[in-house]
């Protein structure tokens, strides 16, 4: 479903990388490259501890900023947490749930992912939805089954209004960091999937929805992906760490408006 009005995204996820000095190198070579990313928004989301550093190093910038996680709760006792208000104070824009990594290695389920895309909205915050499925899922024709239920836990609690404010990025999980990436039609594949699932709530939303792909995406492959007609953009790890790769990627996105 190609919809000229979706704008393209590329948003780095620098997992929990980075040092002072080797973040503001790579900062400062995507903030001075952003006038080539035409309409493309490219973002950040960086480790909680280098908020600070990297809203200071965008400013006055098109990048955007995002965090890595969020807490379904938005103030109180909860040691070792950070909200949604918090997240905003530090100039977010964005802020990633359900990675496939937060799911499986700190046992994030559905309904947590759930209150924490609500709690981002709430906070002001645009969530970037990750939903993907693994290889033995693939293999035993899962796919839509998984990324279908992990999509209609956030249609059900927080109603399909609220995918016209976030973005959803499809992460094959045997994809992340791999190098292994799906194919640009396989890709595509789930991505009309992710969007027939979301219209069978609502056509319109259905159609402006931002959907990202996820999973080794690296310049040589970008151009291809970012062309199919339910791929809006990236969600980039491993190539967001090496200044080079994004940049080529942002503009790769940007050739693809
Ligand atoms: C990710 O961490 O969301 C990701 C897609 O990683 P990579 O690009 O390294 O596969």
């Amino acid at each position: 479903m190609r919809d000229q009005m979706r704008a393209k995204l590329v948003a780095g996820n620098w997992k929990m990388h980075g040092s002072r000095a080797a973040n503001q190198r790579l900062l400062e070579a995507v903030k001075s490259a952003a006038a080539e990313f035409g309409g493309a928004q490219c973002a950040v989301c960086v480790p909680f501890p280098y908020l600070e550093q990297a809203q200071n190093a965008l400013a006055g910038s098109a990048v955007a900023l995002g965090a890595q996680n969020v807490s379904e709760h938005d103030s109180g006792a909860y040691t070792g947490e950070v909200s949604g208000p918090m997240l905003r104070d530090f100039g977010c824009r964005y802020a990633i749930v359900g990675h496939s990594e937060r799911r499986t290695l700190f046992g994030e389920r559905d309904g947590q992912v759930a209150a924490k895309f609500q709690a981002a909205q709430r906070a002001g915050l645009i969530p970037i939805l990750c939903v993907g499925e693994t290889l033995a899922e693939r293999d035993k024709a899962e796919t839509e089954a998984v990324v279908g239920r992990q999509l209609r836990a956030i249609l059900d609690t927080a109603g399909v209004r609220a995918l016209a404010d976030a973005v959803v990025a499809y992460e094959p999980v045997w994809a992340i960091g791999t190098g292994r990436t799906a194919t640009p039609a396989q890709a595509q594949s789930v991505h009309e999937f992710l969007r027939r699932t979301v219209a069978e709530r609502d056509t319109e939303i259905a159609a402006r929805v931002t959907m990202l792909y996820g999973g080794s995406v690296k310049p040589a492959n970008a151009g291809e992906l970012f062309g199919m007609a339910d791929i809006d953009g990236g969600l980039i790890g491993g190539a967001s760490l090496v200044a080079e790769d994004f940049i080529a990627i942002c503009k790769a996105a940007a050739a693809r408006r």
